[in-house]
Protein backbone atom coordinates (compact mmCIF):
# COMPACT_ATOMS: atom_id res chain seq x y z
CA UNK A 1 0.00 0.00 0.00
CA UNK A 2 1.06 3.57 -0.49
CA UNK A 3 2.18 4.73 2.94
CA UNK A 4 1.64 8.38 1.95
CA UNK A 5 -1.87 7.17 1.92
CA UNK A 6 -3.79 7.95 5.11
CA UNK A 7 -7.35 7.28 4.39
CA UNK A 8 -9.25 5.64 1.54
CA UNK A 9 -11.49 7.90 -0.37
CA UNK A 10 -12.32 5.08 -2.74
CA UNK A 11 -13.38 2.61 -0.26
CA UNK A 12 -16.87 0.34 -1.89
CA UNK A 13 -15.55 2.24 -5.48
CA UNK A 14 -14.74 -0.33 -8.30
CA UNK A 15 -12.28 0.87 -10.64
CA UNK A 16 -11.02 -0.67 -14.42
CA UNK A 17 -7.75 0.26 -15.48
CA UNK A 18 -6.78 -0.50 -19.09
CA UNK A 19 -3.30 -1.44 -19.70
CA UNK A 20 -2.45 -2.43 -15.78
CA UNK A 21 -0.14 -4.66 -16.20
CA UNK A 22 3.34 -2.48 -16.07
CA UNK A 23 4.53 1.21 -16.04
CA UNK A 24 2.01 4.35 -15.71
CA UNK A 25 -0.80 2.05 -15.96
CA UNK A 26 0.21 -0.53 -12.88
CA UNK A 27 1.23 2.49 -10.96
CA UNK A 28 -2.21 3.89 -11.30
CA UNK A 29 -3.86 0.22 -10.56
CA UNK A 30 -1.71 0.04 -7.44
CA UNK A 31 -2.46 3.69 -6.35
CA UNK A 32 -6.25 2.91 -6.82
CA UNK A 33 -6.48 0.05 -4.47
CA UNK A 34 -3.96 1.76 -2.08
CA UNK A 35 -6.83 4.19 -1.51
CA UNK A 36 -9.43 1.42 -1.33
CA UNK A 37 -10.94 0.59 -4.43
CA UNK A 38 -11.36 -2.57 -5.70
CA UNK A 39 -9.64 -3.17 -8.83
CA UNK A 40 -10.08 -4.80 -12.05
CA UNK A 41 -7.18 -4.13 -14.66
CA UNK A 42 -6.66 -5.58 -18.65
CA UNK A 43 -3.03 -6.23 -19.84
CA UNK A 44 -2.40 -7.96 -23.17
CA UNK A 45 0.73 -9.87 -23.53
CA UNK A 46 2.53 -9.01 -20.07
CA UNK A 47 1.01 -11.62 -18.26
CA UNK A 48 2.97 -12.83 -15.37
CA UNK A 49 3.99 -9.19 -14.47
CA UNK A 50 -0.15 -8.75 -14.45
CA UNK A 51 -0.39 -11.16 -11.97
CA UNK A 52 2.05 -9.91 -10.11
CA UNK A 53 0.64 -7.21 -9.26
CA UNK A 54 -2.93 -8.55 -8.44
CA UNK A 55 -1.03 -10.83 -6.52
CA UNK A 56 0.54 -7.28 -4.36
CA UNK A 57 -2.75 -5.89 -3.92
CA UNK A 58 -4.68 -9.53 -2.66
CA UNK A 59 -1.74 -9.28 -0.18
CA UNK A 60 -2.17 -6.24 1.55
CA UNK A 61 -5.28 -7.19 1.88
CA UNK A 62 -7.13 -5.39 -1.07
CA UNK A 63 -9.01 -6.74 -4.07
CA UNK A 64 -7.98 -7.05 -7.60
CA UNK A 65 -8.32 -8.87 -10.76
CA UNK A 66 -6.13 -9.25 -14.13
CA UNK A 67 -7.93 -9.39 -16.99
CA UNK A 68 -6.09 -10.50 -20.52
CA UNK A 69 -8.13 -8.00 -22.86
CA UNK A 70 -6.08 -6.83 -26.07
CA UNK A 71 -7.47 -3.15 -26.30
CA UNK A 72 -7.07 -3.42 -30.20
CA UNK A 73 -9.88 -5.99 -30.16
CA UNK A 74 -13.89 -4.64 -28.86
CA UNK A 75 -15.05 -8.19 -28.21
CA UNK A 76 -12.44 -8.74 -25.48
CA UNK A 77 -12.14 -4.83 -24.38
CA UNK A 78 -16.43 -5.72 -23.83
CA UNK A 79 -16.05 -8.62 -22.21
CA UNK A 80 -13.53 -7.24 -19.77
CA UNK A 81 -16.06 -4.95 -18.75
CA UNK A 82 -18.56 -7.16 -18.26
CA UNK A 83 -15.93 -9.45 -16.33
CA UNK A 84 -15.32 -6.20 -13.80
CA UNK A 85 -19.11 -6.11 -13.64
CA UNK A 86 -19.65 -9.63 -12.52
CA UNK A 87 -16.66 -10.31 -10.53
CA UNK A 88 -17.30 -6.83 -8.19
CA UNK A 89 -21.04 -5.83 -9.22
CA UNK A 90 -20.57 -2.63 -10.21
CA UNK A 91 -18.58 -0.16 -11.79
CA UNK A 92 -17.50 3.66 -10.74
CA UNK A 93 -14.32 4.45 -12.16
CA UNK A 94 -12.41 3.72 -15.92
CA UNK A 95 -9.04 5.42 -16.60
CA UNK A 96 -8.19 4.39 -20.06
CA UNK A 97 -4.75 4.29 -20.00
CA UNK A 98 -3.10 1.55 -22.28
CA UNK A 99 -1.52 2.73 -25.08
CA UNK A 100 1.39 1.90 -27.65
CA UNK A 101 3.53 4.03 -29.36
CA UNK A 102 4.70 3.85 -33.31
CA UNK A 103 5.34 6.45 -35.66
CA UNK A 104 8.28 7.89 -37.65
CA UNK A 105 8.32 9.94 -40.10
CA UNK A 106 4.88 10.81 -42.25
CA UNK A 107 6.26 9.50 -45.61
CA UNK A 108 7.70 6.09 -43.94
CA UNK A 109 4.62 5.30 -41.68
CA UNK A 110 3.19 2.13 -42.19
CA UNK A 111 -0.04 1.77 -42.64
CA UNK A 112 -0.66 -1.13 -40.68
CA UNK A 113 1.15 0.80 -38.26
CA UNK A 114 -1.06 3.20 -38.48
CA UNK A 115 -4.25 0.65 -38.14
CA UNK A 116 -2.92 -0.93 -35.04
CA UNK A 117 -2.53 3.17 -33.19
CA UNK A 118 -6.26 3.70 -34.11
CA UNK A 119 -7.32 0.60 -32.84
CA UNK A 120 -5.50 0.58 -29.67
CA UNK A 121 -5.60 4.07 -28.64
CA UNK A 122 -8.80 5.29 -30.09
CA UNK A 123 -11.30 2.46 -30.91
CA UNK A 124 -9.82 0.63 -27.23
CA UNK A 125 -10.91 4.19 -25.46
CA UNK A 126 -14.15 4.92 -27.38
CA UNK A 127 -15.23 0.89 -26.79
CA UNK A 128 -14.22 0.87 -23.12
CA UNK A 129 -15.65 4.22 -22.39
CA UNK A 130 -19.51 3.29 -24.45
CA UNK A 131 -19.21 -0.11 -22.46
CA UNK A 132 -17.85 1.24 -19.05
CA UNK A 133 -21.30 4.11 -19.20
CA UNK A 134 -24.10 1.32 -19.67
CA UNK A 135 -22.97 -0.09 -16.72
CA UNK A 136 -21.51 2.74 -14.46
CA UNK A 137 -23.21 4.31 -11.15
CA UNK A 138 -24.09 7.85 -11.12
CA UNK A 139 -21.68 10.13 -9.96
CA UNK A 140 -18.69 7.77 -11.81
CA UNK A 141 -15.39 8.90 -13.01
CA UNK A 142 -13.63 8.40 -16.24
CA UNK A 143 -9.84 9.13 -16.68
CA UNK A 144 -8.42 9.37 -20.10
CA UNK A 145 -4.30 9.11 -20.52
CA UNK A 146 -3.40 11.56 -23.26
CA UNK A 147 -0.23 12.94 -23.75
CA UNK A 148 1.65 16.59 -23.68
CA UNK A 149 2.98 16.02 -26.88
CA UNK A 150 -0.97 17.01 -28.06
CA UNK A 151 0.53 20.42 -27.03
CA UNK A 152 3.92 20.48 -27.26
CA UNK A 153 5.62 18.07 -29.81
CA UNK A 154 9.52 18.21 -29.11
CA UNK A 155 10.47 16.38 -31.52
CA UNK A 156 10.10 14.94 -35.10
CA UNK A 157 7.95 11.94 -35.99
CA UNK A 158 5.40 11.21 -33.52
CA UNK A 159 2.48 12.80 -35.83
CA UNK A 160 0.50 9.23 -35.50
CA UNK A 161 1.37 9.30 -31.83
CA UNK A 162 -0.43 12.72 -31.75
CA UNK A 163 -2.97 12.00 -34.22
CA UNK A 164 -4.66 9.27 -31.79
CA UNK A 165 -3.81 11.11 -28.48
CA UNK A 166 -5.40 14.31 -29.82
CA UNK A 167 -8.39 12.04 -30.73
CA UNK A 168 -8.53 11.70 -27.18
CA UNK A 169 -9.10 15.17 -26.43
CA UNK A 170 -11.49 15.84 -29.14
CA UNK A 171 -13.92 12.51 -27.95
CA UNK A 172 -13.74 14.05 -24.29
CA UNK A 173 -14.68 17.19 -25.05
CA UNK A 174 -18.45 16.66 -25.82
CA UNK A 175 -18.84 13.30 -23.82
CA UNK A 176 -18.68 15.69 -20.80
CA UNK A 177 -22.24 17.15 -22.04
CA UNK A 178 -23.52 13.18 -22.59
CA UNK A 179 -22.46 12.49 -19.00
CA UNK A 180 -23.08 15.39 -16.87
CA UNK A 181 -26.33 15.00 -16.01
CA UNK A 182 -25.46 11.79 -14.12
CA UNK A 183 -22.91 13.38 -12.44
CA UNK A 184 -20.16 11.20 -14.55
CA UNK A 185 -16.72 13.39 -14.79
CA UNK A 186 -14.60 12.94 -17.84
CA UNK A 187 -11.26 14.55 -17.67
CA UNK A 188 -7.56 13.54 -19.29
CA UNK A 189 -4.73 13.82 -17.84
CA UNK A 190 -1.57 14.46 -20.25
CA UNK A 191 1.67 13.24 -18.82
CA UNK A 192 5.08 14.74 -19.92
CA UNK A 193 7.50 12.35 -20.45
CA UNK A 194 7.58 9.72 -17.60
CA UNK A 195 10.06 6.76 -17.33
CA UNK A 196 8.36 3.43 -18.40
CA UNK A 197 9.00 0.57 -20.42
CA UNK A 198 7.97 3.34 -23.42
CA UNK A 199 10.16 5.41 -22.23
CA UNK A 200 13.00 4.57 -20.63
CA UNK A 201 13.99 7.54 -17.75
CA UNK A 202 17.81 6.10 -18.92
CA UNK A 203 17.17 5.78 -22.88
CA UNK A 204 18.04 8.47 -25.55
CA UNK A 205 15.18 10.06 -25.49
CA UNK A 206 15.19 10.96 -22.09
CA UNK A 207 18.71 12.18 -22.24
CA UNK A 208 17.51 14.59 -25.12
CA UNK A 209 14.11 15.23 -23.62
CA UNK A 210 15.32 16.25 -19.62
CA UNK A 211 16.74 19.15 -20.60
CA UNK A 212 13.38 20.75 -21.36
CA UNK A 213 11.70 19.65 -18.15
CA UNK A 214 11.30 22.55 -16.13
CA UNK A 215 11.54 20.85 -13.02
CA UNK A 216 14.36 18.91 -13.84
CA UNK A 217 13.53 15.34 -13.70
CA UNK A 218 11.86 12.57 -15.76
CA UNK A 219 8.75 12.08 -14.37
CA UNK A 220 7.99 8.89 -12.79
CA UNK A 221 4.43 6.78 -13.32
CA UNK A 222 3.66 7.67 -9.51
CA UNK A 223 3.23 11.37 -10.51
CA UNK A 224 0.70 10.41 -12.98
CA UNK A 225 -0.71 8.44 -10.50
CA UNK A 226 -1.22 10.85 -7.99
CA UNK A 227 -3.24 13.23 -10.96
CA UNK A 228 -5.43 10.17 -11.28
CA UNK A 229 -6.25 9.33 -7.86
CA UNK A 230 -7.03 13.09 -7.27
CA UNK A 231 -9.73 12.98 -10.31
CA UNK A 232 -11.20 9.49 -9.55
CA UNK A 233 -12.18 10.83 -5.75
CA UNK A 234 -15.06 11.92 -4.66
CA UNK A 235 -13.65 15.47 -3.82
CA UNK A 236 -13.15 15.91 -7.86
CA UNK A 237 -16.71 15.90 -8.90
CA UNK A 238 -16.81 19.71 -10.29
CA UNK A 239 -13.65 18.64 -12.20
CA UNK A 240 -14.79 17.80 -15.56
CA UNK A 241 -13.46 18.17 -19.29
CA UNK A 242 -10.57 18.71 -18.21
CA UNK A 243 -7.61 18.59 -19.92
CA UNK A 244 -4.71 18.22 -17.05
CA UNK A 245 -1.35 18.50 -17.39
CA UNK A 246 1.46 16.27 -15.40
CA UNK A 247 4.43 17.15 -17.17
CA UNK A 248 7.32 18.98 -14.56
CA UNK A 249 6.10 22.19 -16.90
CA UNK A 250 7.92 20.38 -19.93
CA UNK A 251 5.27 22.56 -22.12
CA UNK A 252 5.63 25.94 -20.32
P1 LIG B 1 4.24 1.06 -21.49
O1 LIG B 1 4.46 0.59 -22.88
O2 LIG B 1 5.42 1.15 -20.60
O3 LIG B 1 3.10 0.17 -20.80
C1 LIG B 1 1.91 0.00 -21.54
C2 LIG B 1 0.88 -0.76 -20.74
O4 LIG B 1 -0.28 -0.86 -21.56
C3 LIG B 1 1.30 -2.15 -20.39
O5 LIG B 1 0.70 -2.56 -19.18
C4 LIG B 1 0.73 -2.96 -21.55
O6 LIG B 1 0.40 -4.28 -21.19
C5 LIG B 1 -0.53 -2.22 -21.86
N1 LIG B 1 -0.93 -2.37 -23.24
C6 LIG B 1 -0.24 -2.05 -24.36
N2 LIG B 1 -0.93 -2.39 -25.44
C7 LIG B 1 -2.09 -2.94 -25.00
C8 LIG B 1 -3.22 -3.50 -25.63
N3 LIG B 1 -3.31 -3.58 -26.97
N4 LIG B 1 -4.21 -3.97 -24.87
C9 LIG B 1 -4.16 -3.92 -23.52
N5 LIG B 1 -3.11 -3.41 -22.85
C10 LIG B 1 -2.09 -2.93 -23.59
O7 LIG B 1 3.54 2.49 -21.62
P2 LIG B 1 3.49 3.74 -20.61
O8 LIG B 1 3.19 3.29 -19.25
O9 LIG B 1 4.66 4.59 -20.86
O10 LIG B 1 2.23 4.51 -21.21
C11 LIG B 1 0.94 4.43 -20.61
C12 LIG B 1 0.06 5.47 -21.26
O11 LIG B 1 0.65 6.76 -21.03
C13 LIG B 1 -0.07 5.32 -22.77
O12 LIG B 1 -1.36 5.66 -23.16
C14 LIG B 1 0.95 6.31 -23.30
O13 LIG B 1 0.64 6.73 -24.59
C15 LIG B 1 0.81 7.43 -22.28
N6 LIG B 1 1.95 8.32 -22.20
C16 LIG B 1 3.18 7.88 -21.82
C17 LIG B 1 4.24 8.77 -21.74
C18 LIG B 1 5.63 8.36 -21.35
O14 LIG B 1 6.55 9.19 -21.46
N7 LIG B 1 5.82 7.14 -20.85
C19 LIG B 1 4.06 10.21 -22.04
C20 LIG B 1 2.72 10.56 -22.43
C21 LIG B 1 1.72 9.65 -22.49
P3 LIG B 1 1.08 -5.61 -21.85
O15 LIG B 1 2.53 -5.55 -21.58
O16 LIG B 1 0.39 -6.71 -21.18
O17 LIG B 1 0.77 -5.53 -23.30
Amino acid sequence: MNPTTSFQPLAGKTALVTGGSRSIGAAIVRRLAAEGAQVAFTYAGSAAQAEQVAAAIVAAGGRALALRADAGQPDEVRAAVARTVDTFGYLDILVNNAGIALGGPIEDIRFEDYQSMIAVNVTGVFVATQEAVRHMKDGGRIVHIGSSMTRYASFPGASLYTLTKGAITGFNRSLVRDLGPRGITVNTVHPGPTGTDMNPADGELARRLTPQIAVGRYGQPNDIANVVAFLASPQAGFVTGADILADGGFTA
